[in-house]
């Protein structure tokens, strides 16, 4: 992003994916885009339209699984997330949305390929996963706990060409050990909450690497910090 233009932030697939007020994360990157000045516009694309390519930011939520696999299906013949991914987007995927970020991952008892621009499988575990997701994020991203509300029934095996979001301190992520992944600019997540109101750094992280900068002025996280200590305590409960 040039420092003249506008931050570019795509919603993939809204009709298809969005539960747990996933759609949050939007609103949440241009607000903390917005309090730093700098101007930032939201895109919708709807399953049935071209993916730009040109975006900075690209976010996907979770769903069930016939939309989960109509979605994978649909961003393999469109292509332009992957032509975004090649110029250097950012990406935050959640839950069903990071499942189909990698390699394959299983809906309705069938095996789906995805984008695979994370090296990771997805398959399905004894039970679901339901309740308070709590972590403690990779050092080198800097980054406090991670918290978030799951619910998926798959479980998430990472190669090694990604790393792990977090270690998992409450709740299953990706096996009970681990939680999301990360590789480049591109981070995946099973958080809903939504994710970016619950950990307003990950939204500030998105918009470093959006707009290449170490840091970001401080805001007022009075009220993030509230929410976060909050569902923080009832994950250790
Ligand atoms: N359908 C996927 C699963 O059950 C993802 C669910 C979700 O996005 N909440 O694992």
């Amino acid at each position: 992003m040039s420092t003249e233009s506008v931050l570019r932030i795509v919603w993939i697939y809204p009709d298809l994916l969005s539960t747990y007020g996933d759609r949050g994360n939007m609103l949440i990157l241009a607000h903390r885009a917005a309090l730093r000045g700098i101007p930032a516009q939201t895109y919708e694309v709807r399953s049935d339209q071209p993916m730009p390519a040109t975006a900075d930011i690209y976010l996907i939520g979770g769903g069930e699984d016939g939309p989960q696999a109509l979605a994978a299906q649909r961003l393999i013949a469109d292509g332009g997330v992957h032509r975004a991914v090649g110029q250097g987007a950012a990406v935050l995927a959640i839950c069903a949305g990071y499942q189909l970020f990698g390699h394959s991952f299983f809906a309705k008892g069938a095996k789906f390929a995805g984008l695979g621009l994370l090296d990771l499988d997805s398959d399905r575990g004894e039970t679901r996963a339901v309740g308070e997701l709590r972590g403690e994020i990779d050092p080198r991203l800097g980054l406090p706990a991670l918290t978030g509300f799951e619910n998926h029934g798959g479980r998430t095996h990472l190669g090694p060409d990604v790393s792990p979001l977090a270690r998992v301190s409450a709740g299953i992520g990706n096996d009970g050990q681990t939680e999301g992944a990360w590789h480049g600019k591109i981070l995946g997540t099973y958080s809903h909450g939504p994710a970016l109101a619950r950990n307003p750094a990950i939204a500030d992280l998105l918009l470093r690497w959006a707009i290449g900068a170490d840091s970001l002025a401080p805001v007022d996280d009075t009220w993030a910090e509230a929410l976060r200590a909050e569902r923080l305590t009832a994950a250790s409960v």
